[in-house]
């Protein structure tokens, strides 16, 4: 059996008063959960949210990391410098680090496999634009960016990445999915899996979806088969609405 996550991505929001004061609202509310619970926030938060979270459910991860251990790469931070901090996950992909920031296929496998090697827990984003989907090349690209970005990596450690499958038109837009095809998709992204490793293993590696999920679709989305969980931008950000998530 997977156990579902439900994952909040802060993006570029909350001082780090905000974020203690988040953790500290929703500990208790979230601590009986049957779900996974795992919160993504800027570099500058991450070494409070950790102390915050301390003896709870919540775990804290990052937005992003380079695939170097150390190097010339000004602004860039390492897998070794998150887990220092007590970072246990780590987004890698997300469509707009694809977009604004050069991230390809290529960066990320590169960074996947870095954050294995180094024990953290990748949550490797991939999903199509609008223009793809109308172009019925929805399943080709998640194909195409699941197997690059699965490259290279082992059966044991593949088990342990967490895969959020994010169509791009319904990130921050308010337009979801419906959960009948966000279900079809990830099925289909679970089929890829069974290509490169088998039922066994791809029976173990949880498949998120992401976009525009907030209190007022998660069950329904929640309760499709094959969805095992949420990556959440714009309804993570207040507390309420992130107990409900989590809650569903
Ligand atoms: C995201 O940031 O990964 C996301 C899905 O955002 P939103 O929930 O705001 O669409």
């Amino acid at each position: 059996m997977r156990l579902p996550m439900i994952a909040g991505n802060w993006k570029m929001h909350k001082s780090i008063k905000e974020g203690v004061a988040f953790v500290e609202a929703i500990k208790s509310d979230v601590a009986d959960t049957d779900v996974e619970v795992l919160i993504c926030a800027p570099y500058t938060l991450l070494q409070s949210l950790v102390k915050a979270a301390e003896g709870t459910n919540v775990k804290i991860g990052a937005q992003n990391m380079h695939y170097e251990d150390k190097g010339a790469f000004t602004g860039e931070v390492t897998a070794d410098m998150l887990l220092e901090i007590g970072v246990t996950h780590v987004i890698i992909g997300h469509s707009e680090r694809r977009q604004y920031y050069n991230e390809t296929d290529e960066t990320v496998n590169l960074k996947t496999l870095k954050a294995l090697a180094k024990g953290l827990v990748p949550v490797v984003c991939v999903g199509e634009t609008l223009e793809q989907r109308e172009a019925s090349e929805t399943k080709a690209i998640c194909k195409s960016q699941v197997e690059k970005a699965f490259s290279g990596i082992s059966g044991d450690a593949a088990k342990t990445v967490v895969v959020a499958y994010e169509p791009i038109w319904a990130i921050g837009t308010g337009k979801t999915a419906s959960s009948q095809d966000a279900n079809d998709v990830i099925a289909y992204i679970r089929e890829v899996l069974t290509a490169l490793y088998g039922d066994e293993i791809s029976e173990e590696i949880r498949i998120q979806y992401g976009g525009s999920v907030k209190p007022a679709n998660v069950a329904e989305i929640m309760n499709e088969s094959d969805i095992d969980g949420a990556l959440v931008g714009g309804a993570s950000l207040e507390p309420d609405s992130f107990v409900q998530l989590v809650n569903f």
